[in-house]
């Protein structure tokens, strides 16, 4: 278990096949994503479903992930509550103040998921609200801030 509702099977989970081990000196950042963002969220949208966490290179490039990504590090995780998935990201927008979140995106691509992150070590965390959705021309992910 990386905390006490995620483990690490969750952090390394991936729909590729591709091998996804994560790296010893990495596993702190995933303890550190759920403690301080992913449990506090727990507690007000439920148990909810990892889509992607961890992302080995491989995996990272099978998804279309670009190298600078959160994924890389565990520090980010793509997240699937129960119910409307806007309404729960309007809802942990009340948190963005409290919690150190990086970045929080709507992402609404087929399907929608909550992209959430903590800062890298030692950075202030910026707190980004944003919403990502393709492009209805290039087909190309694109994001914006949220304005609630
Ligand atoms: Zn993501």
């Amino acid at each position: 278990m990386v905390s006490i509702h995620f483990s690490l099977e969750e952090v390394t989970h991936t729909d590729t096949g591709l091998d996804n081990e994560i790296p010893e000196p990495l596993k702190q950042n995933a303890t550190r994503l759920a403690e301080t963002i992913l449990e506090p969220l727990r507690v007000i949208l439920g148990p909810m479903r990892i889509n992607s966490w961890f992302r080995s290179p491989g995996v990272n490039k099978a998804v279309g992930g670009v190298e600078s990504s959160y994924h890389r590090l565990a520090l980010s995780a793509d997240v699937v509550p129960n119910g409307d998935v806007f309404k729960a990201f309007k809802m942990a927008l009340t948190l963005l103040a409290e919690l150190p979140i990086d970045q929080i995106i709507f992402e609404h691509h087929n399907s929608s998921w909550i992209h959430i992150g903590a800062a890298k070590d030692g950075e202030a965390p910026r707190r980004q609200a944003l919403i990502g959705e393709p492009n209805p021309v290039t087909g190309k992910m694109t994001y914006r801030a949220y304005r609630a």
